[in-house]
């Protein structure tokens, strides 16, 4: 395989970047992913949505934006398309009658996945997504994570029994054993609570929170130092949800909160998650019908280069060394 040259979007100096079908970054779409060093998924999916539903509509609008993006980092000069094999997926086939049917397809589809030794990089989709996607790709051991968001996500029942909405899925990776919350770290928070425990259970568990009162305090360096000291060296996913963001960089979201990071602080954070041992990723909750500008999904498709980025230099780094 490593004889073989890896899959290369098509160059904008040849085949226009307005032109031809969009995939991610203009990778070839595949239906396999066996060979595949990173999967490109979209989730197209907002049935964990609570209040102002959209999500299911950013993958393809991701897809659209990220033609805009070429094929080297410019700060960090990593190229991932040569070192990794990564292509475009496709969507998941989801069913949106039907909120527990889906969760089991979105994980049949990422166990697939990770049968097959690839890495996925998502777009979602509401952050519920992020939960089947950590039941196929985390079985075997729990994951730490480094989490982007205005919202803790550990809530437990909304509108009676409901345990599954996009504002609890990291209580529920933490309480299947999928995520270790002492390897877990959430930069951001800063959405109003419902009731004054909201945050009882991520304090409870061991998750560091940085508030984003704390955000500012220390500035993204200093932050991403932190979140380096508490994933350390075993395997992380990263899950960037946008509104996260500053609603004036992201406003398509459902959930917007003001007061946030901006685009530029966000890829500083997410260009120093290098050398990390990075195992996913996911880049959630754009939703194109709430923003008609289309900035929201160029920020999404921008977040995901740069965790695209991070993953294939760290699929490079664990790779064994080639000789010849
Ligand atoms: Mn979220
Ligand atoms: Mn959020």
């Amino acid at each position: 395989m490593e004889d073989q040259a890896t899959p290369q979007p098509a160059l904008g100096t040849v085949l226009p970047r307005f032109a031809g079908i969009a995939t991610f970054m203009r990778l070839p779409h595949v239906t396999d992913p066996v060979g595949l060093d990173i999967a490109l998924v979209g989730v197209p999916w907002d049935g964990g949505t609570t209040n102002r539903p959209g999500a299911r509509h950013g993958p393809r609008e991701i897809r659209n934006q990220s033609t805009l993006i070429r094929r080297i980092h410019p700060e960090s000069g990593i190229a991932p398309f040569a070192l990794a094999r990564a292509a475009d997926l496709g969507d998941v086939a989801i069913n949106p009658c039907d909120v527990a049917d889906t969760l089991g397809r979105i994980e049949r589809h990422y166990a697939a996945v990770h049968a097959a030794g690839a890495i996925p990089l998502s777009a979602g989709g509401d952050h519920l997504s992020t939960l089947p996607i950590m039941r196929a790709i985390a079985k075997d051991r729990p994951v730490g994570m480094v989490h982007f968001d205005a919202h803790s996500d550990t809530g437990d029942r909304y509108f009676g029994d409901c345990r599954y909405t996009h504002g609890t899925p990291f209580r529920r990776a933490v309480e299947e054993g999928l995520l270790d919350p002492r390897r877990t770290i959430q930069i951001g928070i800063r959405g109003s609570l419902y009731r004054d425990d909201d945050m009882a259970f991520a304090e409870a568990s061991g998750i560091r929170i940085v508030k984003i009162e704390e955000y500012f305090r220390l500035g993204p360096e200093r932050v991403i130092e932190e979140a380096r000291r508490i994933v350390g060296d075993g395997p992380t996913y990263v899950s960037f949800d946008v509104d996260g963001l500053d609603p004036v960089y992201a406003p398509g979201t459902g959930t917007p909160e003001v007061g946030g990071y901006t685009t530029y602080e966000a890829q500083r954070m997410l260009r120093g998650l290098r050398g990390l041992n990075l195992v996913g990723g996911d880049v959630v909750e754009v939703a194109p019908p709430l923003d008609p500008t289309g900035n929201t999904a160029l920020v999404g498709a921008t977040m995901m280069f740069e965790i695209l980025c991070v993953l294939a230099d760290s699929i490079a780094a664990r790779r064994p060394s080639r000789t010849s």
